[in-house]
């Protein structure tokens, strides 16, 4: 209770910030553009220096463990009956993916979201959970359900995702799976709760856990394998999203939900009485210090 009155005070938006470890290919120089503080990034570009703060940052060595420990929360919240949206934002290649899957050995928001909730619901002894949860994609304003099994979706709704997918490398070493879709992933988890009365069951919050497309812009993502259609796509929705987040700051009357699938898609849980931490992915490197900065300028707009 303690932590969601802090939590309430600090305002329903969170922004975190992560820096991706340098690549094992990428040259790390002397002086590295991206710099971090407790809760503040600094990113030097030619003579200048601009700072962005931040509720929280990770930098290249914080473990999946300790980004955890910062959402917990959050996940706390949604139990307690609030909508939550956590977003993972970034450029391409920045460690999006990482955070909210991760991997088999350092597992990230979403396989420790579930366990945390399971062991949370098991601990409320006067009432039982039923949790239920989906996986969808946003792909140039089409809806997929990444669930459903495929020989019975709908050919003309669900296009078959393409077999023997090839794996790439791209100049940088990482690898990438040559027409895997990119655009947003949407993990929904539905939190139900049936008290002692044995009321019906009825629906407690929702928790939408997001791996956003990347946000580079178009000039370059023609390099990294987007079609200028999904580029311009992504870049719609992400810029409708944050115009959402900021008007939700602003408590404005007006929020333009109806400008992208994406935000019509989380309305009823991205609003006033929501949760919404938004992480913000970056490169470490010199190369990509102009993609850098937009991250941080997004990121600005929303905290
Ligand atoms: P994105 O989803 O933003 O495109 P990825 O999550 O695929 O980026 O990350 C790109 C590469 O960098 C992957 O090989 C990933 O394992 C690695 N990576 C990203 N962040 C980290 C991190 N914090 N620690 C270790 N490896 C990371
Ligand atoms: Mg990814």
């Amino acid at each position: 209770e303690a932590l969601s009155k802090i939590l309430d005070i600090k305002g329903s938006i969170r922004v975190f910030c992560r820096i991706r470890p340098n690549l094992v290919t990428e040259k790390r120089r002397i002086s590295e553009p991206v710099s971090a503080g407790p809760e503040k990034i600094r990113v030097k570009l030619g003579g200048t220096r601009k700072d962005f703060e931040f509720d929280e940052v990770f930098t290249q060595e914080t473990s999946q463990e300790s980004v955890f420990v910062e959402v917990e929360p959050i996940l706390r919240s949604a139990m307690d009956g609030h909508n939550v949206c956590v977003f993972a934002y970034g450029q391409t290649g920045t460690g999006k993916t990482f955070t909210m899957d991760g991997t088999n050995e350092q597992p990230g928001i979403i396989p420790r979201a579930l366990e945390e909730l399971f062991h949370q619901a098991s601990l409320d002894t006067s009432s039982s959970f039923t949790f239920s949860m989906s996986m969808l994609e946003v792909y140039m304003g089409n809806l997929r359900d990444l669930l459903a099994p495929r020989q019975y979706g709908r050919p003309h709704e669900q296009p078959m995702t393409k077999c023997n997918l090839n794996i790439q490398t791209d100049p940088k070493g990482l690898i990438e799976i040559e027409g895997l879709l990119k655009s947003h992933c949407l993990t929904r988890i539905s939190i139900f709760r049936r008290g002692d009365a044995s009321e019906a069951k009825s629906e407690v919050s929702k928790l939408w856990m997001v791996d956003l497309g990347g946000s580079e812009r178009l000039l370059k993502t023609g390099a990294k394998g987007l079609t200028l259609d999904e580029g311009r796509a992504i870049n719609l929705s992400l810029s409708a999203l944050a115009d959402v987040v900021a008007a939700l700051k602003r408590k404005r009357c007006h929020v333009p939900y109806r400008n992208s699938k994406l935000t019509q898609l989380l309305k009823d849980s991205l609003g006033y009485g929501s949760k919404v931490l938004m992480l913000v992915h970056i490169s470490p490197s010199e190369e990509d210090v102009c993609e850098t900065i937009c991250s941080l300028n997004f990121a600005k707009r929303a905290r």
